[in-house]
């Protein structure tokens, strides 16, 4: 397919942080009259010019309906919706577009696979398999399943550090095990689960793996072949793209197999009142029009993240949480909650027993934006017996100083408690 091209003001050719951080307008306000210090990438990601100018064009030039006109304008949009998502499928090196699906994010990619491949394949007895650190994005929609079929729910250990209990992950697999589904990094502890390991075990017993890959993909380099995992979710926002938008990687095989999820426009290839017959993947998934300017401008987030490379951001991403959380361990009563061996880009943290809440209240009167709560982790406070944390979680663009920034401000923090 060619790519429509776009245009490049500020993409990087190497990495240079301020020469990054030129490229996001919204990382040079002021909060409370101090310089923002944003850490709550983890919630979702500032934007780069590129996407910003690249939703403006879409909107000001090339506004159409996409699959369905011969106009020109249509035909513009289309190339570039489709072209975005030849640029996502090189991305995460899917085999095919077919198995590269828009969704609103995460959450709907997940309630797809539940609603539609779930809804199939479950019967009563069998067990799906989740961990207890999941989002209540990876929880819900599997309950909601179990619920319907009579099904079990079973949810696999972690230690103290925040792993997978993996003697217990193998215990608890068998030929019941129909769904295992499991984030590739935890939201709250920034675990980074062994899912090559995961997936082949589940494999053996027949089980299908879903991933929740929300936290893993704006940080590190996933192929979904290499993993051969069966279905992968990520949201756009949290990768530096437009909100409202996200994908479902899904093998082709399963895909084909799998009911529609919604009906309407788009999904269909002939209707009539008797029998309507269904298109082809990846549009069978894609019921009305879609999220054009969203998937467009993910395209370009993509194109923004290749520019700098994902093993770079990693690299760079790992100095960076090493830093961090030397820094952190050095303040007296600070405890880190999340210390597994293989973690990527989240501090969550307490200060002795202050409340999170009021830790990132004061944090924000000093221009630093933190998470503070369960982050959609409830059930994994509730096994800690923890009110929740204050979170801060990296991106590419974060520095030394915003981290002596956030230490600064833990201290001011403690001395409103002394
Ligand atoms: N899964 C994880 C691990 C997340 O961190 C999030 C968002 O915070 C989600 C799922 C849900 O993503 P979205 O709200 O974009 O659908």
């Amino acid at each position: 397919m060619n790519i429509p091209d776009i245009q490049s003001p500020s993409v990087a050719s190497s990495f240079d942080v301020q020469r990054i951080r030129a490229s996001f307008p919204n990382l040079h306000r002021e909060v409370h009259g101090n310089p923002l210090v944003y850490l709550d990438n983890a919630a979702t990601a500032q934007k780069p010019q590129l996407v910003i100018d690249r939703l403006n064009r879409y909107y000001s030039r090339e506004n159409s309906n996409v699959h369905r006109g011969v106009h020109t304008l249509s035909q513009e949009a289309t190339d570039a919706y489709e072209g975005a998502r030849e640029r996502i499928r090189a991305f995460i090196n899917a085999s095919s577009n077919h198995e590269v699906i828009y969704t609103r994010g995460t959450t709907e990619a997940i309630n797809l696979v539940a609603s539609t491949f779930g809804r199939k394949h479950l019967s009563a007895g069998d067990e799906i398999l989740i961990s207890t650190m999941e989002h209540h994005s990876n929880i819900v929609p599997w309950q909601m399943l179990c619920e319907e079929k009579g099904a079990t729910l079973r949810v696999i250990p972690i230690s103290k550090a925040g792993e997978i209990e993996y003697d217990a992950f193998l215990s608890m697999l068998s030929e019941r095990t129909k769904i295992v589904a499991i984030c590739h990094i935890s939201n709250t502890l920034g675990t980074i689960n062994p899912l090559d390991r995961m997936i082949a075990d589940a494999h053996r017993y027949g089980a299908t793996v879903v991933v929740d890959g929300a936290q893993a993909v704006p940080h590190m380099r996933v192929d979904v072949q290499a993993l051969d995992v069966d279905f992968y979710c990520f949201s756009s926002h949290k990768m530096f793209g437009p909100t409202g938008i996200g994908i479902l990687y899904g093998k082709e095989s399963l895909l084909e197999a799998m009911p529609p999820y919604q009906g309407g426009g788009d999904m269909i290839d002939t209707v009539s009142f008797e029998k309507t017959t269904y298109n082809t993947l990846p549009h069978k998934f894609e019921a009305g029009t879609p999220h054009i300017a969203g998937g467009i401008g993910l395209g370009a987030a993509v194109e923004y993240m290749e520019s700098i490379g994902l093993e770079t951001i990693a690299e760079y991403e790992r100095d960076l949480l090493a830093y961090g959380t030397e820094q952190l361990r050095s303040i007296e009563g600070v405890r880190i909650i999340g210390t597994a061996s293989q973690k990527a880009s989240v501090l969550s943290f307490l200060i002795g027993d202050i409340h999170p809440y009021d830790t990132g209240t004061i944090l924000d009167r000093l221009g630093i934006a933190v998470r503070t709560g369960h982050h959609c982790t409830q059930p994994l406070m509730d096994h800690w017996g923890l009110p929740g944390t204050a979170r801060a979680s990296l991106a590419f663009y974060n520095t030394r100083e915003d981290i002596d920034a956030l230490v600064a401000g833990i201290r001011k923090v403690k001395t409103f408690f002394e």
